[in-house]
């Protein structure tokens, strides 16, 4: 298992680059497998390396891996934002983790692991930091490197190695900026870079160079293993711009190069190799005399010329050639592109694995690469892959390339029903609580706003009171006062007055005195006028003051309606949280079913079917009647029927099937059809299926429905609803075999009910049970065949009890020849109940021509020869035999039984 993400396994130095021995090699031949020489200390190269290096994690000790595998994912295309917009790409990247989950369907996926994993957001740079920067920096210090992109035509192989950049030098793909690189770090005057570019088809070497050029022989040195295209054109690169410039001219040159061929470039390889010779200084070397040991005459150093080459191959196109109808060129095109991939895949495959053996030898593409990979060379593969649902299978093919199968993670994430089932309820559990807390502390909230409220309004009532005692007591104090001054006066001036009298009588009249007294009198009123004008002002300042606690107290008020607002907003929040928990029991409740089911079924040892019914009717009843309640019929009481029926009618889908699979799983239960009926589910569930919106919605009702239609009472208010008319309706739309097989079933449930035989037939019900034949599923054939039968019989027994008389309504609605091509049915259930009805056929008399007619007799015959149920044979030995029909054609073709 590839844990610590890199391709060479093992970790053993086979194969791997080894520090220098020795730094002062001096062989000619030391070329590209040589290691750094001096001007590197050793090892140097792989630590100088940026987090992407080559070394494997796990010794941490330098050991190099030969192959790193990235995988990059492109965003969606315009075409496919449309089109594939209700689906959900068909992988999901963990680039944290590495790791690569293929989408199998909506449940499973499969995990892969990558050494680079690279988002429909990755930047061009950092694909080539992490994809090719090792390679080329490897490259640079003397090894040969490999940069090659793998995968379906249209993921954008080209766009990550190939893009030039020239409007926007962020967009520049891997061969530009590996370029960029040598250049930056080479020198003008001692080194030289030069470049050939090439297209392999069907094993043809082409010089995209010069075109003219167009059967390229590769040449091997045997003493070294070296690789060289002496005929290819080599071109010396001085700069970025000329560089630019031969991308373009090969690129023109292959678009008409392929013009020529008459086929595209997704099915040619183009391989641009870079050859970059560096000249570097060996060690001085002293050369001790013969006179002084100890004296060294020290040689200067040799300069030596180290080569090393970069192939980057933007790879043909993986997808599966269309094999079926494909010849002559198409044909030889589409071996030679498997050839070369499958041998070049072989090859990865054998880097990885460190194997002793790399079977370069098998194509052109791997001979030629032959030197840059393996050996002390390095490769990185970026694998790029498309996010479209519709092209899943070239994606999982693709990303299997050059992937030993047990070195990769394929993690099956299994769906773990339990675990999540508990999860569910532990967040419902929560939620409870935490509604509860909510509520608690909202009524809390409550209570002492209203309290703070009650007591403010009285404190102000208090205040007033006490205010308006005071300036009243005050007020009458000084009323008082006034009077007892006044009487006090009106003594006094009584007094003076009779004294004054007497003095008037002596002086003959009016003294000054009294006239004094009516100015103070007057004064005193005056006053007594003031004060109470007083008092009325702060009676009317009181007031107002009352009038401003009043408002007061509405401000109260206000609070008061505020609170009432925020009360509702609560209920209505309590509200939804109850939906919530409603939905979230009802998921619990579905989920608790599937993990049972699933549990029965591993216990079984059978396949996971989630729909119980039909073919197992009752397979839970069992369970629920062996004492104490089931969990799910504990759920089912908690939640309720008629909140889950409710939940039919939610705004949301997802909510919408959850419910209908709830409901159809509690109607497989005898024990809950009741219920279920009693609270109108089986009204909700047809509406379902005439409001079709969706294929699982109508598949799973039209399951409920035939679990329902397991009882009788059901059949009849089916049937008075307008039941059949529905499904028929359905059988004749529908193309899934899983709704077929339901509404088949039902349909065949109701052909069972002696009292419903005539309406079944003027409604269309055979018709349509008959017309689903055209699904040649299995299961919806024995659903036919089992409601054939059970129409048969019950028609057999009207007959019999002198109810009903004349043919078969079978036989006039033409079920005949299909009944005798499948009577000998491989599938056994198919073929056990098409012999029932033969047998419940031929007991009348009525239908003996017509059976005759049909080939009928002879299947009839072999049932009672080959049919493996004694039971069945000697039926329909016995009907043979009391048919005097039939007896006479036997006689006539001398048939024996
Ligand atoms: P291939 O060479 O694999 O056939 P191309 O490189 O020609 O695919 O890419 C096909 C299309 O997808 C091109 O239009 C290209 O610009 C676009 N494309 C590919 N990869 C990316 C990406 N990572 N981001 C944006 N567009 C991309
Ligand atoms: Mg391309």
């Amino acid at each position: 298992m590839a844990s610590n993400g890199y391709r060479n396994g093992t970790g053993t130095n086979k194969g791997a680059i080894k520090p220098p021995a020795s730094s002062n090699i001096r062989s000619s031949s030391f070329k590209s497998r040589l290691p750094p020489s001096s001007n590197h200390s050793p090892g140097s190269a792989l630590r100088r390396t940026s987090s992407a290096s080559f070394t494997t994690a796990a010794g941490g000790d330098g050991v190099p891996g030969r192959v790193r595998v990235a995988v990059r994912l492109r965003p969606r295309n315009a075409e496919e934002s449309t089109a594939d917009a209700d689906f959900a790409d068909c992988v999901e990247l963990q680039p944290e983790l590495k790791r690569l989950k293929l989408r199998k369907n909506n449940w499973e996926s499969e995990t892969y692991e990558f050494d680079e994993v690279l988002t429909e957001f990755a930047s061009q740079k950092r694909v080539y930091e992490v994809v090719a920067k090792p390679v080329v920096e490897s490259v640079l210090d003397g090894y040969n490197g490999t940069v090659m992109a793998y995968g379906q035509t249209g993921t954008g192989k080209t766009f990550t190695l190939g893009r030039l950049g020239e409007e926007d030098t962020s967009a520049r793909g891997i061969m530009v900026r590996s370029m960029e690189e040598i250049l930056v770090n080479v020198s003008r005057e001692t080194d030289s870079i030069s470049v050939s570019y090439l297209q392999l088809y069907m094993e043809t070497i082409q010089d995209l160079l010069d075109p003219a050029n167009d059967n390229i022989s590769i040449v091997e040195d045997p003493r070294t293993g070296d690789v060289s295209l002496p005929g290819a054109t080599h071109v010396e690169i001085k700069d970025e711009q000329s560089f630019l410039e031969l991308l373009r001219l090969g690129e023109a040159h292959r678009i008409a190069a392929n013009t020529k061929l008459n086929t595209e470039s997704s099915r040619s390889h183009a391989i641009l190799m870079v050859h970059v010779k560096r000249s570097v200084l060996g060690e001085e070397v002293a050369i001790p005399t013969e006179s002084d040991k100890s004296s060294h005459f020290v040689k200067p150093p040799k300069p030596l010329v180290r080569k090393s080459k970069l192939v980057l191959v933007d790879l043909a196109g993986s997808e599966r050639v269309q094999k079926s109808g494909s010849e002559g060129h198409m044909l030889e095109e589409a071996k030679s592109i498997n050839l070369s991939l499958s041998a070049l895949g072989k090859c990865i495959n054998a880097l990885a694995e460190n194997s002793a053996h790399v079977p370069i030898r098998d194509s052109k593409l791997t001979r030629l690469l032959r030197d840059s990979f393996g050996g002390t060379a390095r490769t990185s593969l970026i694998v790029t892959i498309g996010p479209s649902p519709r092209h899943r299978g070239e994606t999982a093919s693709t990303i299997l390339f050059g992937q030993r199968v047990e070195n990769m993670l394929r993690i099956k994430e299994e769906f773990d029903y339990k675990s999540l089932a508990r999860r569910l309820e532990i967040q419902l559990d929560k939620l409870i609580a935490e509604n509860e807390r909510q509520q608690k502390a909202f009524d809390d909230e409550v209570e002492r706003i209203n309290l703070e409220a009650q007591n403010r309004v009285s404190e102000v009532e208090r205040n007033f009171t006490d205010a308006l005692e005071k300036e009243r007591l005050k007020c009458q104090m000084e009323y008082m006062e006034s009077v007892k001054k006044l009487e006090e006066k009106m003594i006094e001036n009584q007094q003076k007055h009779q004294h004054d009298g007497f003095m008037k009588d002596k002086c003959n009249g009016e003294g000054p005195g009294f006239c004094e007294d009516i100015a103070v009198i007057k004064k005193l009123l005056e006053k007594e006028t003031h004060m109470r004008k007083e008092a009325e002002k702060e009676v009317n300042k009181l007031k107002s003051q009352l009038g401003q606690h009043m408002d007061a107290g509405a401000g109260g008020d206000a609070e008061i309606l505020k609170l009432q607002i925020a009360l509702e907003d609560e209920v209505h929040q309590k509200k939804k949280l109850e939906e919530e928990i409603i939905i979230l029991r009802s998921q619990m409740l579905q989920l608790t079913f599937e993990a049972d089911q699933m549990r029965r079924c591993l216990a079984r040892g059978g396949s996971g079917n989630a729909y119980p019914g039909l073919d197992s009717p009752m397979s839970q009843v069992r369970d629920s009647l062996s004492g104490h309640k089931t969990p799910v019929s504990a759920l089912f009481d908690q939640v309720g029927v008629e909140k889950i029926l409710d939940l039919l009618e939610s705004e949301d889908a997802n909510v919408r099937i959850h419910a209908v699979k709830v409901v159809a799983n509690l109607a497989a239960e005898e024990a809950n059809q009741e219920r279920i009926v009693e609270a109108g589910g089986l009204t909700s569930l047809l509406m379902l299926l005439r409001s079709y919106e969706d294929e699982t919605v109508r598949r799973v009702a039209a399951g409920a429905i035939a679990n329902l239609a397991m009882n009788e009472a059901n059949q009849e208010l089916i049937m008075v609803q307008g039941g059949i008319s529905l499904l028929s309706t359905t059988a004749s739309d529908a193309e899934d075999p899983q709704t077929l097989r339901m509404v088949a079933g039902a349909i065949a449930n109701l052909c069972g009910n002696d009292k419903l035989q005539a309406t079944l037939r003027s409604e269309g019900g055979i018709k349509a049970l008959l017309g689903m034949v055209r699904c040649r599923h299995p299961d919806v054939l024995s659903q036919v065949a089992r409601g054939i039968a059970n129409f048969a019989k019950c028609e057999s027994r009207a007959s019999t009890n002198g109810i009903r008389s004349g043919r078969s309504l079978l036989i006039d609605e033409g079920a005949l020849p299909w009944i005798v091509q499948n009577a000998n049915n491989d599938a056994a259930p198919i073929r056990r109940h098409i012999e029932l009805a033969l047998c419940h056929l031929a007991q009348h008399e009525a239908n003996a021509k017509d059976m005759i007619n049909g080939g009928a007799l002879w299947e009839l015959v072999r049932i009672t020869r080959d049919c493996s149920r004694e039971d069945i044979r000697s039926l329909a030995r016995r009907t043979l035999n009391s048919s005097l029909l039939f007896r006479s054609e036997m006689r006539r073709l001398r048939i024996e039984l």
